[in-house]
């Protein structure tokens, strides 16, 4: 399918140029973002955050509703470190590049994979979160995203409205994706003219499908990432790096 060879690495310049003829083009774009721009905020991926206390321990001991219900507070535990890393992070340039490019195009829509919340606060707006934010909680009872109670002791935290139990409001091993979620973001992929796939590793379904149902559609579809992925060989352009770098000098090729 790709009608051009990947370029080598130390020249993404080719690639770029063909992603920037097409954004100038478009009507509707359609993004999905992945881990990979999340590190470069340095916030480890999923996987790498099963380090130091966490290393002996699978994703699925922590990450499930079977983890959380046998021990919500060792589920906990490992919530509230993510947390602070989140917290602690800032956007970087390709998030800040992602939230001008909607400011340059008739339309974007912008689907994460990433539960840190960093597009919104690089200015994104409609974001689609995919997995969830890692900073929201969600009560269990009532299943909507809920406040914390200010008056309960103990170390779990419980519900503002109705006393049950909190947990993150993420997606977790086993669970389906949130509705709304899944349909706008196909919504999105079917629509959109221009489809660019950055900072994942186009692995994990249903999300990994997005790219192949915008081309399927006749949009153009692109991928920016370090490395090769599965993806890779069935795009039309494939730009190698870090999107901190290559979003920035993205938009300066599409000019004002
Ligand atoms: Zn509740």
């Amino acid at each position: 399918m790709a009608d051009d060879q990947p370029p080598p690495a130390s020249s993404p310049t080719p690639g770029l140029d063909r992603v920037a003829r097409a954004l100038s083009g478009a009507r509707h774009v359609c993004v999905l973002t992945g881990a990979g721009i999340s590190a470069e905020s340095g916030i480890p991926t999923f996987r790498d955050a099963l380090t130091g206390l966490w290393e002996n321990f699978r994703p699925e001991e922590l990450a499930s509703p079977e983890a959380f219900e046998q021990d919500p507070a060792f589920v906990w535990k490992w919530y509230e470190w993510r947390r602070e890393l989140v917290r602690r992070a800032e956007p970087n340039p390709g998030h800040h590049a992602l939230a001008e490019l909607a400011r340059r195009v008739p339309r974007l829509t912008l689907v994460t994979q990433n539960v840190d919340g960093l597009h919104q606060r690089a200015g994104s707006t409609g974001v689609i979160e995919y997995h969830g934010n890692i900073l929201r909680d969600r009560c269990v009872v009532e299943q909507v995203v809920a406040d914390r109670s200010r008056d309960v002791g103990g170390e779990l935290p419980r519900c503002a409205s109705c006393g049950g139990l909190l947990r993150p409001d993420v997606v977790w091993f086993g669970e389906a994706i949130p509705r709304d979620a899944l349909l706008r973001a196909d919504a999105g992929a079917a629509d959109c003219d221009v489809f660019l796939s950055i900072g994942t590793s186009s692995l994990v379904y249903p999300a990994a499908g997005l790219a192949d149902e915008a081309r399927r559609r006749g949009a153009f579809v692109a991928e920016i990432n370090k490395d090769a992925t599965d993806l890779s060989s069935r795009v039309h352009a494939v730009v190698r790096g870090p999107s901190g770098e290559l979003l920035p000098e993205l938009l300066r090729r599409l000019g004002p």
